[in-house]
Formats: structure tokens, sequence, C-alpha cells
């Protein structure tokens, strides 16, 4: 039986669906897949989680670290979506590894559980700042 990912369908925004982050989308068939795949919204249709796109480990699947990292088009700041229903996942010694990784490579890290938000980052201009522009949309 296949169990597909559709993490990002929970954990994530959608603003064309009215859909909060933290709720699964109402379309969602979760381990199957997108309900209305051939409409979707545009942003699901683009968007990839670092996983996806092959940056992070193989064996750091969403399912399996109850996390979405989503990079921000600027490249610049990764945000972290981690599943609230399972603790606090990005504290596992892998996730935090993957972490470390990016803060290292000078991406500055949001981590959001609930509506918890956690900044993790080595710029000095990033200190402080209000993270309240990232909201954990797909986009
Ligand atoms: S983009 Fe990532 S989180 Fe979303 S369904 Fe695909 S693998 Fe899962
Ligand atoms: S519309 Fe489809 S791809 Fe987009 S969040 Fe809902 S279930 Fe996921």
């Amino acid at each position: 039986m296949w169990d597909l990912c559709t993490l990002c369908c929970k954990l994530l925004g959608v603003e064309e669906l009215n859909k909060p982050v933290g709720t699964w989308c109402s379309h969602c068939k979760k381990g199957e897949g997108c309900g209305i795949y051939p409409t979707r919204p545009e942003v699901c249709r683009i968007f990839e989680c670092l996983w996806l796109q092959g940056i992070l480990p193989e064996k750091l699947t969403p399912q399996r670290t109850h996390c979405v990292f989503a990079l921000a088009e600027d490249g610049k700041v990764c945000t972290v979506n981690a599943d609230p229903d399972y603790g606090q996942p990005w504290e596992t010694p892998e996730v935090q590894l993957a972490i470390d990784a990016l803060v290292n490579c000078g991406i500055t890290v949001v981590v959001a559980c609930g509506n918890r938000r956690k900044l993790i980052t080595n710029d000095p201009a990033m200190m402080g700042k209000v993270v309240e522009l990232v909201e954990g949309k797909k986009q």
C-alpha cells in the first residue's frame, strides 16, 4: 500500500484556499496525495521541500522527521515547519545536524511549530528580527 508524503498539506498554509497553517487541507487524501491534483493552486504546484529537492539526506523524509524544510525564494531563510503533534521534532539529533549545516552555510533557520517560533542564525543582521513574516506559507 502506498504511503505518500503529504505533510506540507498539513503544516503549510495555502492562501488561495484559505487553508491555515497547521491543519490538514480539506482536499488532502492523507498518504495518497491531492484530491484536486489537476486544479490545485499554483503554490501547491511549485512547492518542493528541501528533502524533495534532494538537498537533505535521503533518510530525512518529512514523514520520518515530522519536519518540512522550506527554503525562501532568496535562498537566505529556511523555515523548518515542525509538526506539533509530535512534540518538538526539530530537536532530534539528525534534524539538528541538518539545521546546523544550513546555518553554517549562512542560511537563517526559523523553526515554526504550532505557535512557537525559534530563530537560528549566524547572521548578525537577522539577530533579534521579528519573524512575523514567516507564516509557513507555501510561497
Ligand atoms: S513537498 Fe515535501 S513535504 Fe510536501 S509532500 Fe512532497 S515530500 Fe512531503
Ligand atoms: S490543494 Fe492539494 S496539494 Fe494543495 S494543500 Fe491541498 S491537498 Fe495539498
